[in-house]
């Protein structure tokens, strides 16, 4: 990979762990630990995207070479590279964890391209120093998830990390799906992934809860020199810009899960990147029927802390937590709390613009809260897909009747039979309003339709679909991956050969594991 260049500034600038061997311990006063992948014994590319690797430095001639194969597999390391484990901290599902770290995650190195810098990060690529009394590895079917839904985020325009390469390693690993006793072998994977940096909150929370803050503002001053280099001022008003910057983009990134029903699954704070993109997918999932409780993560299900619509909430607990992270390094909690309170009114305002452009209403009304609240009551009568409804809405004329209106949505009903008497007359009250209203838009049908079609997706990464990928991708057949893969990079597009996975999740899917029902086992 001639052009790859390499600029590793993490490792080159922060304190590593001078203890190089491997074994599972606790790391202080240092920020990663330098480990190299573990050889797999046979590694077989599965899928790569081009576009990724052009966006890092890597020629489209080169995925399919041995080097390729060799590097992303972690049988190989580059030259001039010292790949590296970072040591972070967290909180996880409210509870502080203490030291976490890249259990299973390898950082190979930082490149440059274009001006900007990305890390390559090999998942499942073996024990580190943080990789506690797991295994290191991952294996196939998370990683199919990862690779694929990380690149379907991205072309809807969800701030992400990105998927270099999905490679099978030809080990085999034991997981128990389900945590209930029936450990299996499956195949192993490891996925390359690429973001900025793979920073997160728990990473300065880690320094504070050990009282190195001598680390702490060096590593503070790390992120705000390479990351946000247009942040000035005083030391204290910078780490307060920094703090304001993370809690700006981690609005905007849950206010997009919010736009296309994306549900993560496991917002820890280890899992929440300080550069607001999504991190970690792990047990996550997409709603199919609109229901602000729903959680895909089993073992969430008894609290639901991480339910669909407690994202915004747990996203400003998740910021608290990195206000007291930093809080030592700025002594007063006023300006910090500042922020966060500001955090829950400025994602209303925010969603409630986002949710009116999914209606097609670019303009604001009085009647607008009713319509909002209205409507998400209703969508919770009776299963209702959130992806057709929206996406069908824009097939609505101005000159339509509350009849002619309901029949373009009613396909997104999952129970046809139970939309009538109440639940019936609530969705004709609703649409009544919502003509009018869409009668006071300037915008013609086809301009509106246009526009909505631009924020409603016609094709999301369903939990059955990705399941569908890995059922086949577990006998070897890795065609799925690909047209999924093809699919979802254009997922506002009208893809007239595609029509069947603009589809409800078919009745199969309903209670299989994978489909609803997702463990972290992975
Ligand atoms: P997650 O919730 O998947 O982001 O993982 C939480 C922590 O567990 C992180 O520190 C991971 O690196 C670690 N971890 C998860 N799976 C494994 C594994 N198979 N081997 C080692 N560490 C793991
Ligand atoms: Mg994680």
């Amino acid at each position: 990979m001639k052009n790859l260049k390499i600029n590793n500034r993490f490792t080159a600038e922060l304190p590593a762990d001078p203890d190089l061997t491997n074994e599972v311990r606790q790391v202080k006063n240092t920020l990663f630990s330098y480990v190299n992948p573990t050889k797999p014994s046979n590694p077989e590319l599965i899928h790569a995207s081009e576009e990724v690797a052009e966006l890092v430095g890597i020629e489209r001639e080169e995925i399919l070479s041995q080097d390729f194969l060799n590097t992303f597999s972690g049988k190989e390391i580059l030259q001039e590279t010292k790949p590296f484990a970072m040591c972070y901290a967290g909180h996880q599902f409210g509870n502080w964890a203490g030291q976490l770290g890249d259990g299973r995650a390898i950082n190979l190195t930082e490149v440059e391209n274009n001006n900007e810098f990305y890390t390559l990060q090999l998942k499942g690529a073996g024990k580190t120093p943080y990789s506690r009394t797991a295994d290191g590895l991952a294996v196939l079917r998370s990683s199919i998830r990862e690779y694929l839904c990380a690149e379907a985020m991205h072309y809807l325009g969800v701030p992400t990390t990105r998927s270099l390469s999905l490679i099978l390693t030809g080990d085999q690993v034991l997981r128990d799906i389900l945590y209930n006793g029936n450990p299996a072998y499956e195949k192993g994977a490891v996925v390359c992934r690429v973001a900025p940096s793979f920073i997160r909150f728990g990473s300065f929370e880690m320094l504070t809860a050990r009282n190195e803050l001598k680390n702490l503002k060096q590593f503070v001053e790390f992120n705000i020199k390479h990351y946000f280099p247009e942040i000035s001022g005083e030391p204290k008003e910078q780490y307060l810009q920094f703090f304001k910057k993370v809690a700006d983009t981690t609005r905007e990134m849950v206010l997009h899960w919010q736009r296309v029903g994306f549900v993560h699954g496991v917002m820890n704070t280890d899992n929440m990147s300080i550069h607001g993109i999504t991190i970690d997918y792990g047990p996550y999932g997409w709603l199919e029927n609109y229901d602000p409780d729903w959680t895909p993560n089993t073992t969430d299900s008894q609290n639901r802390r991480y339910r669909f619509g407690n994202q915004p909430q747990v996203a400003q607990w998740n910021l608290f937590q990195l206000a007291n992270a930093l809080y030592p390094l700025i002594n007063e909690a006023a300006p910090l709390e500042k922020i966060l309170d500001s955090f829950i009114s400025d994602f209303e305002e925010d969603y409630k613009t986002m949710f009116l452009s999914k209606l097609g209403l670019f303009t604001s009304s009085e009647a607008d809260d009713k319509i909002i609240k209205g409507l998400e009551e209703i969508l919770k009568l009776s299963e209702t897909d959130m992806t057709i409804f929206f996406r069908n809405l824009s097939q609505i004329k101005k000159e339509d009747s509350v009849e002619q209106a309901f029949e373009k949505i009613e396909n997104a009903f999952y129970l046809p039979e139970e939309i009538k008497n109440q639940i019936l007359d609530a969705w004709q009250k609703w649409f009544s309003v919502y003509l009018k209203r869409l009668n006071s838009e300037k915008l013609s049908d086809e301009e509106r339709a246009s526009k909505m079609n631009l924020i409603n997706p016609k094709y999301v990464l369903r939990n059955y679909m990705a399941q569908l990928a890995i059922d086949a991708a577990d006998k070897g057949d890795y065609s799925l991956i690909d047209e999924l893969f093809q699919l979802l990079k254009k997922p506002y597009d009208e893809q007239h050969d595609s029509e069947k996975w603009f589809a409800k999740r078919p009745d199969w899917a309903r209670t299989k594991v994978g489909c609803s029902m997702l463990s972290c086992s992975s």
